[in-house]
């Protein structure tokens, strides 16, 4: 029965390809891409390419590996890169960006994510600048904003620092993995955000539902570096057709469905908003992301992540005291409503026998003592 099946909100990474996008892949016309002969990478390369308006794209195995070779083309070892604190680069990409990009994560603290000329101006300034020292030499930019929940950096403030970055000199890389629901939540095109950043990448694994893949774009000069870059992290493409033919049909049929994405986001945050331990910024619900602040609950996150998968809710513990939950094409309104019913239920369960240890926190985890509680089956029972 569908209330009783796992509502996986974890990310929109755990979509599955749909009938269709697998007799994409069955018929994909393959080659070896090492000799740039794979037809479907091709067709997909072109594709995008042209979708953003740029002269040329690379098919590459992830996100990160996209930023990765980005930030190689655009630094040597030692120069400074410029992005906010919250971004993917830092939070989750700090590892790499020093170990492979060997370059200092200037980092900006702004309250939403959105980069200002004023607060790129401050990142130079806050170091001494001579000839001696290591300069800037990319700034990266993220759309959606993850950690904000899914922020849309407004068109208008990317312009802004564009043409600042185009008086000094510096090149912008765009981390787009969800650029498109920027786009259908603003009906601003791939094109035109694209115009203002040097270059782009894109997840296809995402909400848009392939199993693999990110793009790159931007110059034909960038992009043949970016291939020797990509070549060099062992990310060499053979017979890539039969991913690349399911990232073309993802992003020539799935972009609609980010809209109905957006909508269960916003009714997801509402009913949970609704819980008096739960706390989530309704207005900040831009797109697919809801973070939620759990911290009333006296519980970290992980722990709490843990109870709800004992009750069939697969949530993301992005902080000590935040949750993130991510709508996709996996999800239905009707078990959307069963997500927010069950974490009411158990958010009820942990408040009404609430024992505060030691060290302040609620010890009390009756469900996790448990195997998984059979919870109502059915929805509209529990309404
Ligand atoms: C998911 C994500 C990435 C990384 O994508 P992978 O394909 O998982 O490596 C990079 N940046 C942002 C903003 C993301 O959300």
């Amino acid at each position: 029965m569908e209330s009783e099946k796992l509502i996986d909100l974890r990310s929109d990474t755990v979509t599955q390809a749909t009938i269709e996008m697998r007799t994409a892949i069955y018929h994909a016309k393959i080659g070896d891409h090492g000799y740039e002969e794979d037809e479907e990478t091709l067709a997909l390369e072109d594709y995008c390419a042209k979708l953003f308006g740029k002269q040329a794209a690379m098919f590459i195995s992830s996100g990160t590996m996209s930023n990765q070779v980005a930030i190689r083309c655009y630094t040597k070892p030692g120069d400074e890169i410029i992005l906010d604190t919250s971004y993917h680069i830092n939070y989750f990409e700090a590892g790499p960006t020093v170990d492979l990009g060997k370059v200092y994560l200037n980092l900006c603290h702004t309250h939403d994510g959105i980069l200002t000329v004023e607060s790129i101006k401050q990142a130079i300034a806050n170091k001494h600048r001579s000839q001696l020292y290591n300069q800037p030499t990319l700034i990266c930019v993220e759309n959606t904003i993850n950690t904000f929940g899914g922020k849309i950096f407004p068109l208008n403030a990317l312009k802004k620092i564009y043409h600042f970055a185009k008086e000094k000199n510096l090149p912008i890389h765009m981390d787009g993995a969800r650029l498109l629901n920027a786009c259908v939540a603003t009906s601003v095109t791939p094109l035109e955000y694209a115009s203002y950043a040097d270059s782009v990448t894109l997840c296809f694994s995402k909400g848009l539902g392939a199993p693999y893949g990110s793009i790159l774009v931007g110059t034909q000069r960038f992009i043949a570096e970016a291939k020797k870059f990509r070549k060099w992290y062992g990310g060499g493409l053979h017979q890539s057709g039969f991913m690349a033919a399911a990232a073309l049909y993802a992003i020539q049929h799935n972009i609609k469905q980010l809209a109905i994405d957006h909508q269960l986001a916003k009714m997801f945050a509402a009913l949970i908003n609704e819980i008096n331990v739960i706390r989530v910024d309704l207005e900040k619900v831009e797109t697919n992301i809801i973070m939620f602040d759990i911290s009333k609950l006296k519980m970290d996150a992980n722990d709490f992540t843990k109870i709800m998968k004992l009750n069939n809710v697969l949530l993301y513990p992005w902080s000590k005291h935040i949750v993130r939950a991510v709508t996709h094409r996996g999800h239905t309104e009707q078990n959307i409503t069963y997500a927010a019913i069950q974490i009411s239920k158990i958010c009820e369960k942990l408040e009404k026998n609430k024992k505060i240890g030691k060290d302040g926190k609620n010890v009390f985890y009756p469900i996790m003592q448990k195997p998984a509680e059979k919870l109502s089956a059915n929805v509209e029972n529990t309404l």
